[in-house]
């Protein structure tokens, strides 16, 4: 099998719980928080801590390369205030740290918001160098942008965007991009018939590259297309439908990365994921 379907599983009592999280639910890949998502700071990974996960990722069988970890969404690395960007950038770079000490490959993250006050392009130059110094001082951790809905200032919405900011990465093999399909769908992008589907991959192919795709978020909308208002829904129950989700789940530009829910009811998230694969058409 070449799809790897999991969700963004709780961590909760520590991130070692996390693979088993994912176990229970029959997942081949899962995101995480490293670290409490709505606070700046945390405490450091223990070695116990950093032991326990690693036991445990390797019980689950799930490989570091389909863990997407998910950094804190307090972060702005477009902050148009000076300080407030240095602060995002030192948290920033710590969530970066704390992937390397669990043996994970990527971060996945929002680019950040102008907040009005500068305008889009200083904003995504500011991200890309933000970006540029956290490479810098990390190693082996691959920066994964996440395209949003383009609610309130949120750049990222446009597929532009994210290739403005992978055009300034010195180290591109560093970087990659995460496809949240309610996000392309409330921004604009059309997926829900075959054609709309290839159209809209084909402006992604275009534009950023599928060499680029490290990841994907899976979720249903409550919005309609081109909302840019993120509310997901579980799948097969919004706007989106079913069938876009047979698309990717037929799609071989989307083998061998993580395929992450972040669907709203996660009691059925093991029904969900035995959904998708499901759809997968023998040949
Ligand atoms: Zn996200
Ligand atoms: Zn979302």
């Amino acid at each position: 099998m070449s799809k790897y379907v999991g969700a963004h599983v709780s961590a909760a009592g520590g991130v070692f719980n996390a693979p088993l999280n994912a176990m229970a639910i029959g997942a081949r890949a899962f995101a995480l928080f490293t670290k409490n998502q709505r606070q700046w700071v945390a405490k450091d990974l223990d070695t116990a801590t950093i032991d326990l996960f690693k036991e445990n990722l390797e019980k689950s069988g799930i490989a570091p390369r389909h863990v997407l970890p998910h950094d804190s969404y307090l972060i702005n690395l477009g902050h148009p205030e000076e300080e407030k960007r240095s602060k995002s950038l030192e948290a920033f770079v710590d969530e970066v740290h704390r992937c390397e000490l669990l043996g994970l490959e990527k971060l996945n993250f929002h680019p950040g918001s102008h907040l009005k006050k500068i305008d889009e392009s200083l904003c995504l130059d500011r991200i890309a160098e933000a970006m540029n110094i956290t490479l810098n001082q990390t190693q082996g951790v691959s920066l994964v942008l996440e395209n949003t809905a383009g609610q309130g200032s949120n750049l990222g919405w446009k597929f532009e965007h994210l290739a403005h900011i992978i055009d300034k990465i010195e180290d591109k093999s560093r970087v990659g991009v995460c496809i949240d399909t309610c996000h392309m769908f409330t921004a604009g992008y059309d997926i829900r018939t075959k054609e709309a589907y290839d159209i809209s991959m084909a402006e992604f192919g275009n534009i950023v590259g599928f060499e680029y795709l490290q990841g994907m978020h899976l979720n249903d909308s409550k919005p309609d297309l081109g909302s840019h208002v993120d509310r997901h829904e579980s799948i097969g129950k919004g706007k989106i439908g079913l069938e876009a989700f047979r698309y990717i789940m037929n799609d071989e530009r989307m083998d061998d990365i993580p395929l992450i829910l972040e669907t709203i009811d996660e009691t059925i998230w093991a029904q969900e994921i035995r959904l998708l694969y499901s759809l997968q058409e023998m040949i």
